[in-house]
């Protein structure tokens, strides 16, 4: 019997930690997803039934993930790829403009694709910032900084929810179905 509760103890910590994992890390997939044509509108319920609920409280209620957190370190280590928007598959940034601030969220010195990308004012908690979405979805991504000094081509910093992205390895993309045509050398 004792062992028997023991047993069912750690089963429960096991499914909380795969959980707890769940929610933490940046979704990957190893196809580039279709992309959304047109505006994303979806209810609260909808939303919820998509996402997983630190997706919903980051992308639906402009929430913040942890700084330094797992899915920063799983950042960290990734190599080329695209970054499309958790929510709606919307293309938003490129391993090429990502930059290490080590600021504990990932990072970004522009978008890939700025027309999914869009800004508005944020003077919540009593802060004067500037709010980065989603166009497609008006998913909540993170905040842009201009002006800290980066050495990068924009000096701003899109300082983004890695749980609010999805990650495609481009070693993951399709190969291109024909051979490109031999250009001559002159
Ligand atoms: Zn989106």
């Amino acid at each position: 019997m004792k062992a028997a509760l023991m047993l069912a103890a750690a089963l429960t910590l096991c499914a909380c930690s795969a959980e707890e994992k769940k929610k933490t890390v940046m979704e990957t997939a190893d196809k580039a997803p279709e992309q959304p044509t047109a505006k994303v509108e979806k209810t609260d319920q909808e939303w919820k039934k998509i996402l997983t609920p630190e997706q919903y409280r980051i992308l639906r209620q402009a929430g913040t993930e942890r700084a330094h957190g797992e899915v920063y370190k799983e950042f960290k280590h990734q190599g080329e790829g695209t970054y499309y928007c958790g929510g709606c598959n919307a293309e938003l940034f490129t391993s090429k403009e990502k930059f290490d601030s080590g600021c504990g969220w990932p990072s970004f010195y522009d978008p890939s694709k700025a027309k999914n990308v869009v800004t508005r004012d944020d003077f919540s908690g009593g802060m004067v910032r500037t709010e980065v979405l989603c166009a497609k979805c008006d998913g909540h991504l993170g905040h842009v900084f201009k002006g800290e000094g980066f050495d990068t081509p924009t000096d701003k910093r899109y300082c983004i929810n890695g749980v609010a992205l999805k990650f495609v390895p481009a070693a993951a993309a399709p190969a291109p179905a024909k051979e490109e045509p031999k250009v001559e050398k002159k």
